[in-house]
């Protein structure tokens, strides 16, 4: 049994010599044969140069370098396109992601967990992110068709099947959370403290949060676009009771035009629904622009590892003249 441990990094310099360390120690312990896979994120310092080094010094460890920064979903994408083990633990290279619980992990991998799920506590965060979390999922579990839980990321262990469905979904967008929760199959969780970055610095804002916890509510469903169908209706509705009441209005008391302040809010109301849902659409339009592109998720410019293993070659669908001839 071969364990294939899957790390993105990006600018992690300082860190990602003790990363090495304290990940092989540990994992040496467990007795298992293991190998590294390193995705270097188009990273600006000395990362890609350690990897390098790391690389030659130890049979064990691969590396994989894009031409740029292409995101953390790509970068576990490469890894898991690269790792050739019976099971992929995804690691962040920070050590936020405490190595001690691979062993954990393995043990519920052995009793039949195809995923094994490592969620972190939030304590050290700061209270309005933590507020803001809760009611993020809270509202995204609503929506989405898939389960998303508060606090589960990217530390997990994979079986090789449930890789090799992940390989399956080419999307372009990439919302991993979502994806592994599609996918499926038994799943354990179980919870850790969450530990503060050592050093270097996160590279999360306030602004990719956001963009990111949108990502998260339109990749996986339309209800937005429900929604928007729903508040239009609901607004003509409303619009023809005030048009008829109005109506009322002047035949019954006669004919009378102030109106100026309901006018203007109707008008600037309706422009501002009218764009929100433009604003919804058109994010469903530009995710098919991208989608329908079929660019390749990411550019390596320098690797050492194996020419890539893809998924299995689906078989090729008979045509429709095969077919009527059986
Ligand atoms: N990362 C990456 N590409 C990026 C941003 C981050 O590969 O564009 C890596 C980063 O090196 C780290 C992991 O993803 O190993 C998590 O990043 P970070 O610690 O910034 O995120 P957080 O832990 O705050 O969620
Ligand atoms: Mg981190």
């Amino acid at each position: 049994m071969l364990i294939s441990i899957v790390v993105p990094c990006f600018d992690e310099e300082e860190i990602i010599g003790r990363f090495h360390e304290r990940v092989t120690e540990e994992i040496s312990g467990y007795g298992v044969e293991f190998e590294l896979v390193y995705v270097d994120d188009g990273s600006r310092d000395r990362t890609l140069a350690l990897l390098r080094e790391q690389a030659a010094a130890d049979p064990r460890v691969r590396y994989v370098s894009f031409s740029r920064n292409f995101g953390k979903e790509a970068a576990i994408l490469a890894g898991l396109r690269h790792a050739e083990g019976d099971a992929v633990v995804l690691m962040d290279a920070d050590l936020q992601h405490p190595p001690e619980l691979v062993g954990r992990m393995l043990e519920l991998h052995a009793e039949g967990h195809d995923q094994v799920v490592a969620r972190r506590s939030r304590t050290g965060d700061r209270v309005t992110r933590t507020l803001l979390a809760r009611a993020y999922y809270r509202l995204i579990n609503r929506l989405v068709d898939v389960e998303l839980v508060d606090g589960v990321g990217d530390f997990r262990l994979l079986s090789r099947r449930t890789v090799d469905a992940i390989l399956e979904l080419t999307e372009y967008n990439r919302f991993s959370k979502g994806l592994f929760a599609w996918v499926g199959f038994r799943t354990a969780t179980f919870s850790y403290e969450n530990a503060t970055r050592e050093q270097g610095r996160s590279k999360w804002t306030f602004g990719k949060l956001l963009n990111y916890g949108l990502d998260g509510l339109l990749s996986f469903n339309n209800k937005p676009l429900r929604a928007a169908l729903y508040l239009g209706m609901a607004l003509v509705a409303a619009a023809c009771l005030h048009a008829a009441w109005i109506v009322g209005d002047a035949l019954v008391n006669g004919v009378d035009t102030p109106g100026y302040v309901t006018l203007l809010v109707a008008v600037t109301a309706l422009a501002g629904v009218q764009m929100v849902m433009l604003g919804v659409i058109g994010e469903y339009v530009g995710r098919i622009y991208y989608e329908v592109k079929r660019r390749p998720h990411f550019l390596v410019q320098e690797t050492d590892a194996a020419p890539v293993r893809r998924s299995a070659p689906r078989a090729r669908r008979p045509s429709a003249e095969e077919l009527t001839r059986t």
